[in-house]
């Protein structure tokens, strides 16, 4: 099987960052099997190495359990590659600074260009609408499904009192979106301050998003984090 060790990198880069905690996962879809999909057990994503990387179906089945527990919100990622076929990579977070956009009728704009792609809409998802009186995980493929319907062609989408969902054509613009998405949120909060009572911020126009979105890929992003996050993991070993 392809070596895991970008997935493990990006584990660890989105913990750094602050955006998934004890909590949250990320996972990729197989190079060599568009059916399946890895993703690494139920463990603290910091602790995350190439030996905990579980495969799926797109039942959000494993493969081969090998005798671990899999992540419980495992259909969140199922579902979103059974609907979206371009997507090769998938977040699930409890970004804090977004939990706010979810909860309240403030809505998430792109305020600087690093998070463009948010002008392409970042749907609001309502677990009421699917369960009432759940633990708000999303525990089924019923509950993964309804999700992913919401998100529908988007790059992002909130999950009400909970986290968000990210998606992206590579694991560099799954991560790089995350990040952003978090600086977005509190950077807007920020500006909402600073404006105070006249509350005017001037977001991104359409035309701005459209211009901006067609490049946006992460790579240099992704270049400085995973080579910072290699030579971190090497020191991990020699110590
Ligand atoms: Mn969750």
């Amino acid at each position: 099987m392809t070596n895991f060790q970008d997935l493990v990198i990006a584990y660890r880069i989105l913990a750094e960052h602050g955006i998934i905690d004890a909590y949250g996962h990320i996972s990729v879809r197989s190079p060599t099997n568009p059916e399946r999909f890895w993703m690494a057990r139920s463990i603290a994503p910091e602790l995350v190495t190439e030996a905990d990387m579980m495969e799926f179906g797109m039942d959000s089945e494993p493969i081969d359990a090998k005798g671990f527990n899999p992540v419980i919100e495992r259909y969140i990622h199922g579902e979103v590659y059974k609907s979206r076929p371009e997507v090769m990579a998938v977040v699930h977070n409890h970004s804090p600074s977004v939990i706010p956009f979810c909860c309240t009728n403030t809505t998430l704009q792109p305020i600087f260009h690093m998070s463009a792609f948010i002008g392409l809409g970042v749907p609001n998802w309502e677990i009421r609408d699917a369960q009432e009186d759940s633990d708000m995980l999303v525990r089924n493929a019923y509950l993964g499904e309804s999700l992913a319907k919401k998100l529908d062609g988007h790059p992002a989408a909130l999950m009400r009192g909970h986290g968000a969902v990210v998606v992206g054509e590579s694991l560099a613009v799954a991560v790089g979106r995350s990040v952003y998405l978090e600086q977005n949120a509190r950077m807007q909060f920020q500006a909402e301050m600073l404006a105070g009572d006249d509350g005017e911020i001037t977001f991104m126009s359409d035309k701005e998003v459209a211009a901006n979105v067609v490049w946006q890929e992460y790579g240099r992003f992704w270049n400085l984090v995973r080579n910072k996050m290699i030579k971190k993991l090497d020191a991990e070993k020699l110590a």
